[in-house]
């Protein structure tokens, strides 16, 4: 029946499995049971003040019209002298598109650049929306396995290896979700290299590029010289570093023809950004930065206390992130193991496992396309952490 109303674009679609996975403990919760969800990627801060203020000023001096589809001058402005300032790269206005979160942004790159027939390259562990994303551009996307002895950190020789003639563009995500990983500078050199040589776009996510941590830098590919300038597409977000995700506004910067293109298809799908979020977008740009300060200094003791107590747990090993609010320990260990009469097989039935009997929801790493592993979120109080974590160990201490 459904195959005779769906479009065969869209029946090949699954769902967002870490929306799956919130919806799931949802039901649980509103059936009144106690969850500590690890599941929904999305800082627990509420959004500064300066930036709700400024949102307040838009609406009371009537900014709530129509704007120009590719985003407020001001904005665009904005965010040009943001990349000027914090990633070294020049972009004029024009080269950059405002869009309803990083995730609109991705979706037009897509549509944009891509043919069919083309294939876009994914080190995985890798965010969910790509494929899919990909896929609905009418694009193929194909994967390698970044290793997790090298801290899940995609490397030069994996690339070239995976590279065919078809690979129109190449993803990269640094800091990673799910992982938190970081592409070293000099493997990002080496890569980047490679790709310009042979024509391949970048398509550069950096949503979670202020949540570094360790003193380590985030290294925007366009900023690495001209030609990789050229042949890359920088995505990004206030949603994660202002805290500000339900707002939904993203950006993208690049060739202008690429951005003019996907004006063009925005104009068409939803139009300008709400006009309110683009004003309040402005402070977070161009206001104080020391909200960001004060919440990356209390992710950083959040991802200490995580990381740690998760190795104490038996069954559980994992490793430090780089940066974002994740961490994506191997739970291999607790395979074959027992529990209610059903034995733990793979990584679904550990998250299921987790939720059934800790009731404490992550993301299965198969939603990652990277299985043996679960991603638990540290954007949460560190009591919630603390809980959930001790009715993990307590959950776990009692498989047979
Ligand atoms: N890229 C990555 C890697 C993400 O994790 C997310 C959000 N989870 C996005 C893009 C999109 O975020 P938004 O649309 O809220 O900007």
């Amino acid at each position: 029946m459904i195959n005779k109303v769906i479009s065969k674009a869209l029946a090949g679609i699954s769902p967002s499995a870490t929306e799956e996975t919130s919806f799931m403990a949802n039901k649980l919760k509103r059936q009144g049971i106690d969850i500590i969800s690890f599941a929904q990627g999305e800082p627990d801060f509420d959004t500064p003040d300066n930036i709700k203020k400024a949102a307040i000023i838009a609406i009371k001096e009537g900014f709530t019209k129509y704007t120009d589809v590719p985003g407020i001058p001001e904005l665009r402005k904005a965010v040009a002298d943001k990349f000027k300032r914090e990633n070294g790269i020049d972009y004029e206005p024009d080269q950059i598109i405002i869009s309803n979160g990083g995730k609109q942004a991705l979706y037009e790159v897509f549509r944009a650049i891509c043919e069919e027939g083309d294939q876009v390259l994914i080190p995985t562990p890798c965010y969910v929306s790509y494929a899919e994303q990909i896929k609905l551009a009418g694009a193929e996307p194909v994967f390698f396995k970044a290793k997790e002895e090298n801290n899940f950190r995609p490397i030069f020789e994996e690339v070239k290896a995976n590279l065919t003639p078809r690979v129109k563009a190449f993803i990269i995500n640094s800091p990673n979700n799910p992982t938190g990983s970081i592409v070293e500078k000099e493997q990002l050199k080496k890569i980047a290299k490679l790709l310009v040589k042979r024509e391949v776009y970048m398509i550069t996510d950096e949503v979670y590029e202020h949540l570094v941590y360790d003193g380590k830098d985030h290294v925007s590919v366009a900023s690495l010289g001209k030609k990789e300038k050229e042949m890359s597409i920088t995505v990004n977000s206030v949603s994660k570093t202002y805290a500000m995700t339900g707002w939904r506004v993203g950006y993208a910067a690049g060739p202008q023809e690429i951005i003019k293109a996907m004006s063009n298809l925005q104009g068409h799908a939803t139009g300008n950004v709400n006009s309110i979020a683009q004003k309040a977008t402005i402070e977070a740009l161009n206001g104080t930065q020391e909200p960001v300060r004060n919440m990356v200094k209390e992710y950083e003791k959040r991802r200490e206390y995580m990381v740690k107590r998760l190795n104490e747990i038996e069954g559980i090993r994992c490793q430090y992130p780089d940066g974002a609010f994740y961490t994506f320990p191997n739970v291999t260990d607790l395979y074959g193991k027992k529990y209610n009469g059903n034995i733990i097989g793979n990584d679904i039935d550990v998250a299921k496992f987790f939720l059934e009997k800790a009731h404490v929801a992550v993301v299965p790493g198969v939603a990652f396309n990277y299985s043996g592993y679960v991603r638990f979120v540290f954007a949460k109080s560190t009591e919630e952490i603390k809980e959930g974590l001790n009715r993990i160990e307590k959950a776990i201490k009692e498989l047979k």
